[in-house]
C-alpha cells in the first residue's frame, strides 16, 4: 500500500489542542488526530467519515456523538482518533443518500444497503495498521461499541474495549436498534 504522509501540525479545537497528521491512500486522505502522551497502550478511536452526521449534525445516526465523545476522551486521557475517509460505511456519499431515500420508504439501514447491492458494512481497516505502525503503537485500548471492528487486524493487540455511551434520539433509535441486533454492536 503506497501511503503519502504529511508533516505533523497543531490543531486547536473546541475540545482542546490536538496534533494532526494525514495519511493519504490513493485519493483518500485519512487523518490521525492525537494528544500526547500516547504512552505504551493509548486509547484509540477508529472513526469512519460521516459527512451528514459529523459535519451537518444529522440525527439519523450517532456518528457525531461518538466522534465528539472520543475527542473529549482523548483530550482528557491522551490517545488518538483515526478518521478514516470511508463515507457511508464505505459506499460513498451518493450511495448513502440513495440508501437514505430507501429508508424514507421504510427500509432499515441494512435492507437499504442490500437493495443497492452492497453489504451492510463495506468498511475496511487495513490502513489502520499502517498508521499505528507509523507511531510505533502495537497495543491499544479501543474506544468502540463494535467488538468486530478490528477483528481482522493481526498486528494490533486490543488490550481493552472502552464503550461509548450515546443516548438515542427519536430519529436514530431504530437505527441504533438495527446496529445492535443485526450488526453485533453493543450499545452499553
Ligand atoms: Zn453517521
Amino acid at each position: 500500500m503506497n501511503i503519502e504522509i504529511s508533516k505533523i501540525a497543531t490543531l486547536p479545537s473546541r475540545f482542546g489542542d490536538f496534533k494532526i497528521q494525514t495519511f493519504k491512500e490513493g485519493h483518500k486522505a485519512h487523518l490521525a488526530i492525537f494528544k500526547e502522551p500516547l504512552g505504551d497502550i493509548p486509547i484509540v478511536r477508529i472513526h469512519s467519515e460521516c459527512l451528514t452526521g459529523d459535519a451537518i449534525g444529522s440525527l439519523k445516526c450517532d456518528c457525531r456523538d461518538q466522534l465528539e465523545a472520543s475527542l473529549a476522551r482523548i483530550y482528557k486521557d491522551g490517545g488518538m482518533v483515526i478518521y478514516l475517509r470511508q463515507e457511508g460505511r464505505n459506499i460513498g456519499l451518493l450511495n448513502k443518500v440513495n440508501a437514505y431515500a430507501l429508508q424514507d420508504q421504510g427500509y432499515d439501514t441494512v435492507e437499504a444497503n442490500h437493495q443497492l447491492g452492497f453489504e451492510a458494512d463495506e468498511r475496511t481497516y487495513e490502513v489502520v495498521e499502517t498508521i499505528l505502525a507509523h507511531f510505533n503503537i502495537k497495543a491499544i485500548r479501543l474506544l468502540t461499541n463494535n467488538p468486530q471492528k478490528l477483528a481482522g487486524l493481526k498486528s494490533i493487540h486490543i488490550v481493552e474495549r472502552l464503550p461509548i455511551v450515546i443516548l438515542p434520539n427519536p430519529h436514530n433509535a431504530r437505527y441504533l436498534k438495527v446496529k445492535e441486533e443485526q450488526m453485533g454492536h453493543l450499545l452499553s
